[in-house]
């Protein structure tokens, strides 16, 4: 079993209220193999929300309480986000779940590259906070990119 990020299988649960939609993704998913997750909706956050970026670090940072994540208001969703990537994490432990396909680029699924705080569309190194946990974890990830 895999996890899968909800809005890559047409659920409408991003930052717009919208989906991302990836038809190779949803292909599998209908073999029953993966099974859905949004961290940010299970971190409490509502729909549609501000999108948020991690400020001046990784996922590893944000875990460790080193660096936060916040909205381009300045809101600070960090807790949200980490509250969001133990259930997941959870999830994947009680569905005996070994791989995840994330949605690229998010604050929580991204994984590989992600974007640097400032909201102006660089890219930097780095995992989403939920890519980082269940990595930490010993769960390979890819993202949409990869299918
Ligand atoms: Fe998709 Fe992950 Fe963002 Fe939820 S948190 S909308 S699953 S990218």
């Amino acid at each position: 079993m895999k996890l899968v990020s909800a809005c890559l299988i047409g659920i409408s649960c991003n930052y717009r209220g919208e989906s991302s939609y990836n038809e190779e993704v949803f292909e599998e998913f209908k073999t029953g193999n993966m099974y859905p997750i949004c961290p940010e909706i299970l971190g409490g956050l509502p729909t549609p929300r501000a999108a948020a970026e991690i400020r001046y670090g990784s996922s590893s940072d944000v875990l460790d309480g080193k660096a936060r994540v916040v909205t381009r208001e300045g809101e600070d969703v960090t807790d949200a986000l980490i509250k969001g990537a133990y259930m997941v994490l959870e999830i994947a432990r009680s569905i005996g779940a070994k791989e995840a396909v994330l949605k690229a680029r998010s604050p929580s699924c991204g994984c590989g590259k992600i974007y640097d705080g400032t909201f102006s569309g660089n890219m930097v190194d780095g995992d989403g906070v939920t890519a980082g946990l269940l990595k930490r974890n010993g769960i390979e990830v890819m993202t949409d990119n990869d299918v």
